[in-house]
């Protein structure tokens, strides 16, 4: 393009929507020029250490050899063909590799484009699930406040009403219920106190009830909270007693996030429907993946329609099953459980001393995830300049300042993202 770095800037502010933002009073955006392992270098020069693994999903770091070669193998065969009718080699290998790698009742794959997208189609199977059993009534969903599931409207549905602006789409949103949320932190103590609230909406509206939807163990961007295993279990158990199918949205925590390559293995439960998405491909392109029991897929495939109505058009796209496939294969055959509990020992020292910063509420550190929570919400041009200022990426929300690095991220780059962090942190705090 002919046109001046001024110049895009301003185009780009004139014109194109970023992900939650004004189209009057946008946020400065910056001109990402390249990314090469964990920096991304901006079209000034300047290169920022990446914390935030671009939403999760870089696992591998950005410019991988060996994914950018599957891609490149892959687009000189095909780069899509429509999975009506058609499948191929890549979806194949692909569905092999999660069915072996998740929980192994797990045995029924759904691909699709985007995680928000997964997520209907999991809220849709336990839907037609209880439709297939005869079981009409139940059809809405049950789950915890705090907690984010993507931006479509079922979807939304299941996010925090708060967060969420459920009052912005209300009489269109399905209404669907809402437990609190957990209150015992990832590694406390057990409080029965905990899953009250879950335990009498599911006992007492579970001829409403279709399915249980929760992030095992981390609630993203509802919040950023880790809670404990045993809720889990507990809901599993209460699930089971009900009635009511349990699908856990592993779009975050997938691909060892949290420490254990899937964050149901921590807790020892098994969903009816797992989800997962963003680092599936390494962070390459958008593509997520809906799983199921057999018991889900045969009960649905039996009643009316007798098919799963479900089908977009990139479904299973070929370029994109050979990079998650490439991706995946990558991560299993690499010593990342190493590697992501390296990074975790080292946020947990490195931001622990934030702790003390008297505008700093909590320090919390799961798998290679590191938050700090501020006691109020952050002025995010100011901040966002500030971290670039210092050589990092990081963006915050709200309260939160956290990170989720590359795996790859050496200890250094790490020990620069955190310096800037606790520099940053205490400059705000006078
Ligand atoms: C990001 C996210 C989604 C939505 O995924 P998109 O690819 O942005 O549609 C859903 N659930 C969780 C837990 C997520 O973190």
């Amino acid at each position: 393009m002919n046109i001046s770095q001024e110049e895009k800037i301003e185009f780009d502010r004139e014109h194109i929507w970023h992900p939650y933002t004004s189209m009057i009073d946008p946020l400065p955006c910056f001109e990402v020029e390249s990314a090469q392992g964990a920096i991304i270098k901006l079209s000034d020069g300047r290169e920022l250490i990446d914390g935030m693994s671009s939403w999760w999903s870089t696992i591998h770091g950005y410019n991988h050899p060996v994914i950018n070669k599957a891609a490149k193998e892959q687009i000189d065969k095909m780069s899509h063909v429509m999975f009506g009718g058609l499948t191929h080699e890549p979806a194949v290998e692909l569905a092999s590799l999660l069915v072996d790698i998740t929980p192994k009742e797990l045995q029924k794959v759904f691909f699709s484009d985007s995680g928000s997208v997964a997520v209907e189609v999991a809220m849709k199977m336990a839907m037609q699930y209880q439709f297939s059993r005869g079981k009409k009534g139940k059809n809405k969903f049950l789950t915890i406040r705090s907690g984010y599931h993507g931006d479509t409207f079922n979807a939304m549905s299941v996010c925090d009403p708060v967060n969420g602006m459920h009052e912005i789409f209300s009489g269109v949103l399905p209404e669907n219920y809402f437990a609190d949320a957990p209150n015992c932190r990832f590694d406390s103590e057990w409080d029965e106190k905990d899953i009250e609230s879950f335990k009498e909406i599911i006992e007492h509206k579970s001829d409403n009830i279709c399915a249980v939807i929760l992030e095992p163990l981390v609630q993203g961007a509802g919040g950023m909270r880790f809670y404990a295993p045993e809720y889990l279990r507990r809901a599993r158990q209460l699930c089971n007693e009900n009635d009511v199918l349990l699908i856990f949205d592993e779009i975050a925590t997938g691909f060892g996030r949290t420490g254990s390559l899937f964050a149901c293995e921590q807790a020892g439960v098994t969903p009816d429907i797992l989800c997962l998405g963003k680092a599936i491909t390494g962070g390459y392109m958008s593509f997520a993946a809906t799983l199921t029991t057999t018991e889900v897929a045969t009960t649905i495939s039996k009643g009316k329609p007798g098919v799963f109505m479900h089908g977009p058009t990139f479904m299973g796209n070929p370029l994109a099953c050979a990079i998650a496939l490439a991706s995946t294969k990558l991560l299993i055959n690499s010593p990342w459980h190493i590697k992501v509990a390296e990074i975790s020992t080292q946020l947990a020292e490195e931001l622990g001393i934030c702790k003390v910063f008297t505008n700093v509420e909590d320090v919390r550190v799961l798998g290679a995830i590191g938050v700090i929570e501020l006691k109020d919400a952050v002025n995010m041009a100011e901040i966002q300049k500030m971290f670039v200022e210092e050589g990092v990426w990081v963006r915050p929300f709200g309260k939160l300042v956290y990170i989720m690095p590359p795996y790859i991220i050496t200890t250094e780059e790490l020990t620069k993202l955190t310096s800037a962090i606790t520099k940053v942190v205490n400059a705000l705090s006078d």
